[in-house]
């Protein structure tokens, strides 16, 4: 018997039992119940229930022994999901007793799969470990890969938990080849070691397409628990993410998965994930309230990873409602937790919050040890999400507590430095949205050091984030709400639902006359489930009715976004597309608004003389028509409708063909809808990302590039330029490049402080605001203007000749003293501006004599000259043919008067200057 069984194995063993009747169904009822056991535990039981009544009349030794063991494993499995462990045990133990003395070796792998499920959430690591172990090794005694392959992805998933960078030598790359051809039941094993690897090194765009990849193929095995909690595994990497709103909408989803179950640890899962995701949307009090329903649940399973989980949750609820001693408790706990479950995540997160607490409990000492013991473990593990959190921790304390700054860092300056140190490690994880709160402390600590411009930057980008994770909330949550609607209105048609059921066998047995029809359906669902695009699907769904039934048209219809009403989203005609067209859900004549209202399959009969509201124009007569809703569990998406001129040719086994392609069609279109959800939000994301990191490069006010621009893009510019000197040198036969200089222009508005005076500190704004259209005119769009300080511009003009600084410092001078500045409410001013350059290479011969930052400290000395020979002129400083090629730089710098008396330097001005002493050469 295969331990998991794909859904059409299952409906084919529907189809077997229900014509049987007496003994020979026993044959059935046990892989049935078998594979039941998740998919529907209550039925499992029942049939359960049922064959082991028959058993009692069974004489045919071992096979009673072997059928009774496997029924065993069945309630014990159905008692382990609902968190009563020994109950579990007790059954574990004597199927295994009975398969060892058969010596079956599948069902031995079995039991002791079952027993480390049963350890895993007792807590039991050791007796986990070793049940695996069993499990695999029997597996392979039984030459059975499916099993052996399960057992190991489960050890590798609880490796990871212990040591990811081991886990990942030692099975990430074989696990990644293997994916192109896994089996569906192995599939959510290896795809959830892969997301869980992706998600503690904070890959979380990965993970959550491998955690969707689990969830899919362990629901199409009958692996529900595994599906739920792959599906709030989603919803924990939109969290990381601080996509709170997907997140709370995959949560939802599980719990609409985990309730009907009724399994503890499930919605105890689903419940906490959910807190998670309230409290990083500060919706506190909601938070609290589910939290406690959540411990009450997951209290049978209290030594449990999962209970673990939601101490740390409560933990930091419990830092963000500010109750510290609570919290301080529960962090210890969860130090204990983790040392006893060996788990690194648990590790860091313990150390982290305890930190948190005792620095706001006035316990900086021991605060600041743990924090350090949470980074280094955090760095060990390579992970950058506890990163970032610790370290917005260390910028608290210091910032908290009057502390030594640590070496390297200046006075003052410790809680600045952790949090930009938080920043750049965020900025490695992808698709991660810094959250507002890291800019809005950066800002108070820029603040807090007097560096206003800087502050203003960083409360400029925690608005930019707020606003766009808003934006993308406000769509999140309409979906989520949609869901919901959607949810609440299935559950009214439940009772109708069950009417439908018991009609089921009836149709089955229809079926089952044409065996060969159900094959191919079977076929069929394979095909139309793998595509991941909504078109692709409706043409299989096209290709295959047209094989199978008599038809002449096919329509598709999907719910509305608002679901008020049906789009026919695709509709073929004997081969020809039919326009698209759209029915008001709310319409009374039309058949596909009243199936999906009604849920339920509606059969239209006319005959030639029936008169027929709903001919579409220009189609065929239609005598027969079957429409049938599109059902995702309870959730409708909308219906799908054949249509033929032939009377009365859909009968039950047409209904109950069609009915097979939409469940189909409709785990198709809905896994289509998934992945196109994540990849918009991965979208959205990467948009908001580049969007703050282009707001980080620019100068709030003007709208220039900012000092850090510079610092990003100059080194790059740099050596490009020193490549192109390096090669003229090898071939000083050839002309010096014309166009291989960077020339590093310094712009100092002259007597800024009077406009400030006089007309106030907005009117100065707005002529800094206007030197930037002044500047674009005078430099070509490839140069870099920078906003240096307050009122003083850098401009590095790229790809220049150092013949022509002059003339552009020139035309930067009348630019600015040519035409005065209008401001609002009419006021004009004139301004004059300095200016000072310098070039790089500063000496051609020698093109490494000079930085960069030493030629804009030259360009700086030479602005000075100009503001002192009377302001409203230009100066520039060259190198020349007796620069010493070892000069020193600060000895250059110092020395500018001799060195340019003795033609060392060459002054070139817009006016009569002599070079003074170096003191004072600050601008
Ligand atoms: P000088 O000709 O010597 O350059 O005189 P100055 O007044 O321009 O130079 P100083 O360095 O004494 O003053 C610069 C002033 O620029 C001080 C500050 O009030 C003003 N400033 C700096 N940044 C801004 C800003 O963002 N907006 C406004 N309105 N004023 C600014
Ligand atoms: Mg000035
Ligand atoms: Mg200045």
């Amino acid at each position: 018997m295969d331990m998991f069984a794909l859904d059409d194995e299952v409906t084919r063993l529907e189809f077997a039992l229900s014509p049987l009747r007496g003994l020979p169904r026993l044959a059935v009822l046990e892989p049935l119940a078998w594979h039941l056991r998740q998919r529907d535990t209550g039925r499992a039981l029942a049939l359960a229930d049922e064959a082991e009544a028959l058993l009692a009349t069974c004489q045919r030794e071992p096979d009673r022994q072997r059928i009774a063991a496997r029924l065993r494993l069945v309630r014990s499995e159905a008692e382990w999901m609902w968190a009563k462990l020994d109950a579990a045990q007790e059954m574990a133990d004597p199927a295994l007793r009975t398969f060892s003395a058969l010596d079956d070796a599948a069902g031995i792998a079995d039991a002791h799969w079952l027993q480390a499920l049963i350890a895993a959430d007792r807590g039991d690591h050791a007796r986990r470990d070793a049940e695996l172990e069993a499990a695999a090794s029997q597996a392979r005694r039984a030459g059975d890969d499916m099993r052996a392959r399960i057992a190991e992805a489960a050890s590798a998933i609880w490796t990871a938990y212990r040591d990811q960078v081991g886990a990942q030598q030692r099975w990430g790359r074989r696990f990644e080849a293997e994916l192109a051809d896994l089996h569906p039941a192995v599939a959510p094993w290896v795809h959830d070691f892969l997301g869980l690897v992706a998600a503690q090194s904070s890959d979380f765009g990965t993970a959550a397409a491998h955690f969707l990849r689990t969830r899919d193929t362990a629901l199409a095995t009958g692996q529900v628990r595994r599906a739920i909690n792959a599906g709030t595994n989603v919803g924990s990497c939109f969290t990381s993410l601080n996509d709170h709103e997907a997140a709370l909408e995959w949560m939802q989803r599980s719990l609409e998965l985990a309730r009907p179950c009724g399994w503890p640890l499930s919605i105890g899962v689903c419940l906490i994930q959910t807190t998670e995701a309230l409290r990083s949307l500060g919706r506190l009090d909601a938070a609290q309230e589910l939290m406690v329903e959540a411990l009450d649940t997951l209290a049978p399973l209290a030594s449990s990873r999962t209970y673990a989980i939601a101490l740390q949750y409560s933990a930091d609820l419990a830092l963000d409602r500010g109750h510290h001693t609570l919290a301080l408790d529960s962090f210890r706990q969860l130090e204990q937790r983790a040392e006893s479950l060996n788990q690194v995540d648990f590790q860091i997160e313990s150390r982290r919050g305890q930190a948190h607490a005792l620095s706001h409990l006035g316990r900086p000492q021991e605060s600041l040890q743990a924090a350090h013991a949470a980074l280094a473990l955090a760095q060990r593990a390579n992970d950058a999400a506890p990163q970032v959190r610790t370290l917005r921790v260390l910028a608290d304390i210091h910032a908290r507590h009057s502390l030594p700054t640590p070496d390297g860092v200046a006075a003052n300056g410790a809680p600045l430095h952790y949090l930009q140190q938080a920043l750049a490690v965020a900025a490695t994880i992808d698709d991660y949205t810094v959250p507002g709160e890291l800019f809005d402390a950066l800002a108070r600590e820029h603040a807090s050091l007097g560096d206003y411009a800087e502050a203003y930057d960083s409360a400029l980008r925690a608005n930019a984030v707020r606003e766009s994770t808003r934006s993308l909330a406000a769509t999140n949550r309409a979906i989520a709400m949609q869901v919901q609607q959607a949810t609440e209105r299935a559950r009214a048609d439940a009772e109708h639902h069950r009417q439908l059921a018991s009609s089921e066998a009836k149709r089955a047995e229809t079926l089952q006359q044409t065996g060969s029809t159900l094959e191919r359906l079977s076929a069929i669902g394979q095909e139309i489930t793998t595509h991941l695009d909504a078109k692709a699907v409706f043409k299989a769904l096209d290709r295959h009715v047209h094989g199978l039934l008599d038809v002449s048209s096919l329509i598709i219809y999907l719910l509305d976004a608002d679901a008020q009403g049906l789009n026919a989203v695709f509709g073929v005609e004997n081969g020809k597309a039919l326009p698209a067209f759209h029915v008001a859900l709310s319409s009374p004549t039309s058949n596909s608004a009243r199936c999906v209202r009604e849920r339920r399959e509606i059969l239209v009969d006319l005959t030639p003389d029936d008169d027929n509201p709903n001919r579409i124009p220009g189609t065929l007569p239609i005598l027969s028509a079957l429409f049938t809703p599109l059902l995702i569990g309870d959730r409708i998406l909308g219906a799908m409708s054949i249509q033929s001129p032939q009377p009365q040719v859909y009968g039950e086994r047409e209904q109950l063909i069609l009915r097979t392609l939409c469940a189909f069609g409709a785990i198709a279109l809905d896994n289509a809808a998934t992945y196109r959800q994540l990849t918009a939000t991965l979208k959205t994301l990467h948009e908001t990302r580049a969007r703050v990191e282009e707001m980080s490069l620019t100068d709030s006010l003007t709208g220039l590039r900012n000092r850090r621009f510079l610092l990003q893009h100059v080194e790059t510019d740099v050596a490009m330029n020193l490549r192109r000197y390096d090669e003229w040198q090898k071939h000083p036969e050839q002309p010096l490049p014309e166009d291989a200089d960077l020339i590093f222009i310094l712009i100092d508005l002259d007597d800024f402080k009077s406009v400030n005076d006089t007309y106030g500190h907005a009117a100065g704004d707005q002529v800094l605001e206007q030197m930037r259209e002044r500047l674009e005119t005078v430099f070509r769009e490839s140069d870099y203007l920078i906003r240096w300080g307050g009122e003083e511009f850098l401009v590095v003009a790229r790809a220049a000749n150092r013949a022509d600084a002059e003339a552009v410092s020139e035309r930067v001078r009348a630019v600015v003293a040519d035409r005065v500045f209008e401001l609002a409410d009419g006021l004009r001013l004139a301004k004059t501006c300095s200016i000072g350059f310098a070039c790089l290479p500063f000496l051609p011969a020698h093109p490494r004599l000079l930085t960069w930052a030493e030629v804009v400290e030259l360009a700086d000395k030479a602005l000075y000259l100009a503001k002192d020979g009377g302001r409203n002129a230009w100066a520039g400083f060259f190198g020349t043919e007796l620069t010493p090629p070892d000069v020193l730089f600060p000895w250059l710098l110092q020395n500018a008067e001799p060195a340019t008396r003795d033609g060392m330097l060459r002054l070139v001005s817009s006016m009569d200057l002599t070079v003074k002493s170096a003191a004072g050469s600050k601008v």
